[in-house]
């Protein structure tokens, strides 16, 4: 199987089963990103104990890749501390940049590296990233 073919898969198995999807009961901060060139929506929820990422999840509409985006997101940063999980982030959008990046924080979110050759989905790969940043920002972090 070709790799672009396999990243197909993984892609659409995202969308058409989307991970921590829905609310998060009790505290939780919340962003809403939009991405008006695609008409992609966001609601990003996620609940820290002690820095880390306990609960993390996402409601929205939009593209393939907006949402698969952003259930790839949810899986990998859920039980992480906060600070890894901006680092993820970091390196995420450095490979959809199509800049050198770090494969082994990236592990299955290099199926969205295709991406980069893309310039008009890349706003749809990075937006429930940026909801994610917006999240680290109001929580006192800067990266
Ligand atoms: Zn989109």
């Amino acid at each position: 199987m070709q790799l672009d073919e396999l990243y197909r898969q993984v892609i659409m198995d995202h969308y058409q089963h989307p991970r921590n999807q829905g609310d998060i009961q009790g505290d939780a901060m919340k962003v809403d990103l939009k991405n008006p060139t695609c008409g992609d929506e966001i609601h990003l929820q996620m609940a820290l104990e002690d820095n880390v990422v306990s609960d993390v999840r996402f409601k929205g509409a939009g593209c393939s890749i907006s949402m698969s985006s952003a259930s790839m997101m949810t899986e990998a940063i859920k039980g992480k501390p906060l600070d890894e999980a901006l680092l993820i982030m970091t390196e995420f959008k450095k490979m959809i940049r199509g800049e050198a990046y770090d494969e082994d924080m990236l592990g299955d979110l290099e199926a969205l590296s295709g991406i980069s050759k893309f310039p008009a989905r890349v706003k749809c790969a990075t937006l429930a990233w940026n909801a994610l940043e917006r999240i680290g920002e109001n929580h006192g972090h800067t990266h």
